[in-house]
Order: structure tokens, then C-alpha cells, then sequence
């Protein structure tokens, strides 16, 4: 072996295939496959990864020598087999791909060092140690009789090894009386590896009997691990889909193998993550993105290490080093978040599929609210379906009632607040139990809306809508951040009577304390829960016994599990309706049906009422009525006719850039040399504006390109994206099954 192929830690599309570099005599026994490496590429020092080591090279000039190995092996072989599938499906730099496997932290960097050596720079952050302290038996040293700090040290450590920090927290001096000690042999230091774990609400998660229906799931899911299937866990919220995983982990853990559990970001909650600590106890590690980067690095590292089985992480935990991996979960599968927004823009649903195909083991997809996408997989016989249709213990999901926004105000109402919902919030509280309210948007208003000619103000620079803050009068761009003062009057036709629309948490906190003297009424969104341990203080605060009502955003739609909650209300469902998306029906459908999961969950019961301007949406009427058939078969149908995923393949190549004539060239450019290899009964919409025209200063025009359910599209684009010539400045991006086109 004297050749290693090394993929470049530079990501340009052109730089995907390996490079060869000779390995000197002095690095062949140290060399492997996954290990970080030095060399020199033009006049610079490259990162690389090692992905084969060979014996012959094709290059027929004098190779060019490694300079250094720069650690431990950061992937093995079936991980750099799943990288090259996601680069050439999402068209992305294999060294991109790649990334996706490194230990969280930085761009990885190689720089010189004083005394000449490469050294790998840029995972930002280093493991940590701390100090230990061991008293060495059968010393002859005795402190001289004023030496009491040293006395003391030594009284401490009769009974077994103390860390610095704890000798140092009891007696004060402890460190300089360490060293004396130290010197003298009657005590010896050790570093010890420490690995930084958040603090984790504790959640108990006593181990159920099971079901008739939890049982056959854990056994299909057991039994697929055998022939590397799929299986979809359609079930309702609160029938116990959480106690299935655990089950089948447990297992898998305890035949010493692995498992990876993916929960949407916005779900990973201190309730959640105490769950699974609590049943799985030291064998979890957790990442997550309001982790500190040492803590997300340690809890990595506990993975790599083969300290832990089981790690439990949003969608970028798909990548953790596990060991013997024989399980995936991902949870609310049906998530958006699921695909990532930056490249290698990769679906982490079919990056699993891909994963278990390669590794084996079995991979399964939890919701109470299926994608289109997997349930058409069900449909033709690539996934497996099990269903939990009863809530565990019993009782019957909540009565879902709608109340018609449009009538209320035309009978003088003009709250954000129908009658019907007052009157029962003021029950409930009434009774001390606890109610959740659900708001699509932040901020105070969603938007001004001029009621007299209908103007909405909008960013100069993003093309969408300002959001109304109450707080100083405000209207800002959650795209850019520009921030204004709202007018007085309508900037076009100067009439006064401009509305604010579309109420947000603010306001409603403000109606919520008049309608609700005495109750708490606590707020949970992005500007409440940023602060590190937010999210874990809001929770705790509502958790406390007493009536309580929870307002908040997307984030409360998921995972609570208070069983004192009798009333849940959707404040307004027709802020989703109205996104311009294929799939908008689709995910207001979900989005109901989770919020309205949040009611009823102890032997109270409850009741959900969710207001709305369309009261006969089909996604409102299958959540009413419990039926999600009213929804997907005129879904279906429509997806089919009019040619949506599932029935037909999407890529959306987006292009953005100062100069707007630039950005129109370059779309137009694409679409030329995509139009003269187009394969038959494949199709381009566009080229045109994007949704969202401008964005940051920056024009966005956008092509769609439609291809039949089981084309390889990613061949195609990455041929035109090779031989297509750029614009200056103009960004290009593929985006294959797109999760949204704005
Ligand atoms: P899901 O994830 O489907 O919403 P969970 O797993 O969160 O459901 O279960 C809902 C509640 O029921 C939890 O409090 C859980 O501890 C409890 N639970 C789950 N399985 C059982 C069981 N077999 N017997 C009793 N309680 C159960
Ligand atoms: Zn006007
Ligand atoms: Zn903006």
C-alpha cells in the first residue's frame, strides 16, 4: 500500500473525485481509512479525508506526499458509502457531504505550528479533563505541624480519589498544597476524560405494560430489524408511540447494538429528553442545536467512543458515530425539518432508508399525522404499516369544535377571541385546570392591513409583509430584520383606518389577562425561549399546580404531555392555509391534529376549538369529524392530476443575486441547457420570481422541474449544473424533492 485516494475538505462541486497522494514509509502504519490527513494542494495546505488506500495509482506523474495524519478515524467505510449517495442524489461537493459525519464544531483548518508540524485546527472545540487526586499508599511524608491546608488534603483523600475541583470547594488553598504534596510523592494527579451533558429536566418514564397493540408493534418493528425494513407507526397521539421506541431500543441495547432516535429540534424539549434519559439512563447521548458547543462536541465524542448506545438528536444526529447501529427512529416523521435547508440538502427520512439498506437494521417513522409521502410508500408496498389507534388508557380522542370567525364578526365581535372560546377558557381556569392556545406567527400583529384600499407594508428588500410589534410601535422584517415605525396613515391613500392583522402572542397575552384577572398566562415562543434553559423555565412554570394558560407558537404543538389540560384552541387555522405550497392543505391538516392531540391526555378530558375564516377547509373538516380521509383522498387526487410528489418527482433550482437582470440571465441560462437534454415526459416550470422575489437584498428567481415518481433526477442536474457556465454573483442551488418552494 503506498497510495491514499483523499477527498478534499474544499467544497466545489468539480472537487468531488478523490485525489492520490503517496504515503511515506513513516505514515503507513498509522494511515487508515476516515482519517483526517494534511496535503498540500496548489500552493496550500488542504484537510482531507482518507477514503481508500491503494496500492496503484491511475495518475501517471510523481505523486505528491501526504504530510501528516491529523487524528483518529472520523467515519468508516458504510459512512463514506451513505456520503457519496447523498452527494450525487442532492447534488451537493462530496466533501459537504462528508462534513455531515465530522464531530460538531467548526470548518476543520490545517495550519503550521512553530516547530514545523501540520497541526488540525478548527474543530473549535477540545475535549476537556478534570484534575484527580490519589493519595500513594504507604508514603513516609508527614506535613510539617503548621502545614494545616496540607494536613487537610490528605484527611480528604484517606477515603479514595477526590477531583481538584471538590478538594478545591472544601479547602481553601487545596491546589498550591496539591503541588507541594505532589512534589513530596505522598499524592498523585491523573487527568481524567470529563464529558459536558446538559442539565436535563428529570421526567419519569416507568415501564408500561403493554398494550394488545403496543406489543405487535414492538414485535413487527423487531421483526423488520431482520429483513431491513421500514415500518411506518401510524398512531394517535397518545397512544403510546413514545413507549414503543423505548421498548424496542431497550432491546436493541441490551443485545449490545445501536440505535439513533430523530425528534424534530423544535420537540426537543427537557420533557422530551428526560424521558429517554430516564429509561436509558448513562447509555444516551443527546444533540441538539441550544446545546454549548463543548456539550455537543462531549456528547459526540461518548458515541465515537462507544460509550454510549443510544443517541437521541435532531435531524443531524442521523450522522452520529454509533456503533453496530441496528435501529433508527425518526419521530414525527411528517416534520418539514426533516430536510435540511442548506446543501447537501438531504431529506433525513430517505437518507435513513438509504442508511438501513447499507448498514441493515430497521428504520422506523412515528406520527399521528403521516406525510403524503410515506403513506404512499405503504401504498406501494415499500413500507409497512402499524397502526396504535387507541389512546392508552382508554378514553376517546377530544370533541374538535370550529367556530366561524367571518359570522362572529359580523356579529359585532371584533376579539381575537370568539364567545364560545371565552366562555370556555373562563371554565376551565374556573375548574384550576389548564388551557393551551395556539398562534401561528409572533410579534404583536402579524401585519398592518389598510382597510380602505387594502395595502399591507412590505420590506424594501424581502417582498414579504412587516411584522406589527406593539412594544414601541414597530413593524420588522423577520426575513432581514429592517425595522421601521409603523405609519399613522395608509402610505397610499392616506386613510386612517389602518388594522392590525392576524393577532400574535402579544396581544393576546394582553386580551387573555383582562378576560382572565388572576391566572397565569404564560408565553412560549422563539423570543421567550432563546435564553439557554427557556424553554425548561416556561414548562416548570406551567407544570405547577393551579389553573394556568400556555400561549405559544409552532413549538407548543408537540410532545407537552400535561394531563391537567382540558382545553386546547387554535386561534386562527388560516395562517398556514394561505402559505403558497403544494403541500399548505397537507400541513394544516397536521398542524390541527397535533395541537388538537394536546387536549384530553388525562382522565379529565377536554375540549378543542379552533377558529377560522374557512370553516369547511378540508383539513379543518378531517380534523372535526376525525377522519383523514376527507382530507388525502381529494388530496390524492389532486396531487395526481395536477402532477404533485408523491406522483411525480420535484427539483427546484433556486437563483439569487444583487443585481436582478444577472439573476433572470442566469435562471434563463440553466433552463436552456436543461431544455436540450430533457428526457421525455419530463417538464420545466419557469423560469420565474420566486415566491419570495427578494430576500436580504438579494433577487430570487426560481425553475421547477417535474419528472415522473422514479427518475433519476439528480443525474440530469448535475450534468447541466457542470456544464451550465455561472453568472458573477449569482448563487445557483438544487434543491431535489424540495420540502417547500418560497
Ligand atoms: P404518543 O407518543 O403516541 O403521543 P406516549 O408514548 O407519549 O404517546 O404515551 C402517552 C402517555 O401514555 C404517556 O404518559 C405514557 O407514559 C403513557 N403510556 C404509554 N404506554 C402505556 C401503557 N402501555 N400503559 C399505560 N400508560 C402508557
Ligand atoms: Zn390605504
Ligand atoms: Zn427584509
Amino acid at each position: 500500500m503506498t497510495v491514499a485516494r483523499v477527498v478534499l475538505d474544499v467544497p466545489a462541486r468539480a472537487l468531488t473525485e478523490p485525489f492520490d497522494y503517496a504515503v511515506t514509509p513513516d505514515l503507513a502504519d498509522v494511515i487508515g481509512v476516515g482519517m483526517p490527513v494534511a496535503v498540500p494542494f496548489g500552493p496550500r495546505r488542504a484537510v482531507g479525508y482518507v477514503v481508500e488506500l491503494a496500492d496503484t495509482s491511475e495518475y501517471t506523474g510523481a505523486l505528491r506526499p501526504v504530510d501528516a495524519v491529523l487524528g483518529t478515524a472520523l467515519f468508516d467505510g458504510h459512512a463514506l458509502d451513505l456520503a457519496r449517495w447523498i452527494a450525487h442524489e442532492y447534488v451537493a461537493p462530496l466533501s459537504e457531504a462528508l462534513r455531515l459525519f465530522l464531530p460538531p464544531g467548526g470548518a476543520p483548518r490545517v495550519v503550521r505550528g512553530a516547530d514545523g508540524t501540520w497541526v488540525y485546527e478548527g474543530r473549535q472545540t477540545a475535549p476537556v479533563s478534570t484534575r484527580i487526586v490519589t493519595r500513594v499508599e504507604g508514603h513516609t511524608f508527614a506535613p510539617r505541624p503548621n502545614a494545616v491546608v496540607q494536613r487537610a488534603v490528605l484527611d480528604a483523600l484517606s477515603e479514595g480519589p477526590v477531583t481538584l475541583p471538590e478538594l478545591s470547594a472544601e479547602i481553601a488553598g487545596a491546589a498550591a498544597a496539591v503541588k507541594a504534596l505532589e512534589r513530596a510523592g505522598a499524592v498523585e494527579t491523573t487527568d481524567a476524560r470529563r464529558y459536558r451533558r446538559p442539565d436535563t429536566r428529570s421526567a419519569s418514564a416507568p415501564r408500561h405494560a403493554h398494550t394488545g397493540e403496543q406489543a405487535e408493534a414492538v414485535r413487527r418493528i423487531l421483526q423488520a430489524m431482520n429483513v431491513g425494513g421500514t415500518v411506518l407507526l401510524d398512531g394517535i397521539t397518545g397512544s403510546g408511540k413514545t413507549e414503543v421506541y423505548l421498548a424496542a431500543i431497550e432491546t436493541v441495547a441490551a443485545a449490545g447494538r445501536g440505535a439513533i432516535v430523530l425528534v424534530p429540534e423544535i420537540s426537543l424539549t427537557p420533557q422530551t429528553v428526560g424521558r429517554f434519559r430516564s429509561r436509558l439512563g448513562d447509555d444516551v447521548a443527546v444533540i441538539h442545536s441550544r446545546l454549548s458547543a463543548g456539550e455537543r462536541f462531549d456528547q459526540w465524542q461518548l458515541a465515537l467512543e462507544g460509550r454510549v448506545r443510544v443517541v437521541v438528536g435532531a435531524r443531524s444526529a442521523l450522522f452520529a458515530p454509533v456503533r453496530d447501529l441496528a435501529l433508527i427512529v425518526i419521530d414525527e416523521e411528517h416534520e418539514p425539518s426533516y430536510k435540511q435547508a442548506q446543501t447537501p440538502r438531504y431529506h433525513a427520512r430517505d437518507v435513513a432508508e438509504r442508511l438501513i439498506a447499507i448498514r441493515g437494521g430497521a428504520l422506523v417513522l412515528g406520527s399521528a399525522t403521516p406525510s403524503m409521502e410515506s403513506q404512499h410508500a405503504v401504498e406501494t408496498g415499500r413500507f409497512e404499516r402499524v397502526a396504535l389507534t387507541q389512546r392508552v388508557g382508554g378514553g376517546s380522542p377530544p370533541p374538535v369544535e370550529v367556530v366561524d370567525m367571518g359570522a362572529e364578526f359580523t356579529d359585532g365581535n371584533r376579539s381575537i377571541f370568539s364567545q364560545r372560546l371565552r366562555t370556555e377558557l373562563q371554565a376551565v381556569t374556573g375548574r384550576g385546570d389548564k388551557a393551551v392556545l395556539f398562534l401561528n406567527r409572533r410579534g404583536f400583529a402579524s401585519f398592518l392591513l389598510c382597510r380602505e384600499c387594502g395595502f399591507v407594508p412590505e420590506c424594501p428588500s424581502c417582498s414579504v409583509s412587516l411584522t406589527y410589534h406593539e412594544e414601541g410601535g414597530r413593524l420588522q422584517c423577520h426575513h432581514c430584520g429592517h425595522t421601521t415605525t409603523a405609519p399613522v396613515t395608509c402610505p397610499r391613500c392616506d386613510s386612517p383606518y389602518l388594522r392590525k392583522f392576524g393577532a400574535g402572542t402579544q396581544r393576546a397575552e394582553v386580551e387573555l389577562e383582562t378576560l382572565l384577572p388572576g391566572v397565569p398566562i404564560i408565553r412560549m415562543d422563539a423570543d421567550t425561549t432563546s435564553r439557554k434553559g427557556g424553554h425548561e423555565a416556561i414548562l416548570t412554570r406551567f407544570d405547577s399546580p393551579g389553573p394556568a394558560v400556555l400561549l405559544g407558537t409552532q413549538m407548543i404543538a408537540k410532545g407537552l404531555d400535561f394531563p391537567d389540560v382540558t382545553l386546547v384552541g387554535v386561534l386562527s387555522a388560516d395562517t398556514s392555509m394561505h402559505v403558497p405550497d403544494f403541500r399548505a392543505a397537507e400541513r394544516t391538516y397536521q398542524l390541527l391534529e397535533q395541537v388538537a392531540g394536546r387536549a384530553g391526555r388525562g382522565p379529565k378530558g377536554g375540549t378543542v376549538i379552533i377558529q377560522t375564516y374557512w370553516a369547511d377547509h378540508p383539513a379543518v373538516l378531517a380534523v372535526m369529524r376525525r377522519d383523514p380521509s376527507l382530507l388525502f383522498d381529494a388530496e390524492r387526487a389532486d396531487r395526481a392530476s395536477i402532477g404533485y410528489p408523491p406522483y411525480v418527482r420535484l427539483a427546484n433550482v433556486g437563483f439569487s443575486g444583487p443585481s436582478a437582470p444577472d439573476v433572470r440571465e442566469a435562471a434563463t441560462r440553466f433552463a436552456g441547457t436543461l431544455a436540450e437534454q430533457l428526457p421525455d415526459g419530463w417538464r420545466i416550470l419557469g423560469p420565474s420570481p420566486a415566491p419570495i422575489a427578494r430576500l436580504k437584498n438579494r433577487w430570487r428567481w426560481h425553475l421547477v422541474l417535474k419528472a415522473p415518481a422514479d427518475a433519476d433526477i439528480s443525474t440530469v442536474l448535475a450534468q447541466v449544473d457542470t456544464v451550465t457556465p455561472g453568472v458573477d454573483e449569482v448563487t445557483r442551488s438544487i434543491d431535489v424533492d424540495p420540502a417547500g418552494m418560497l
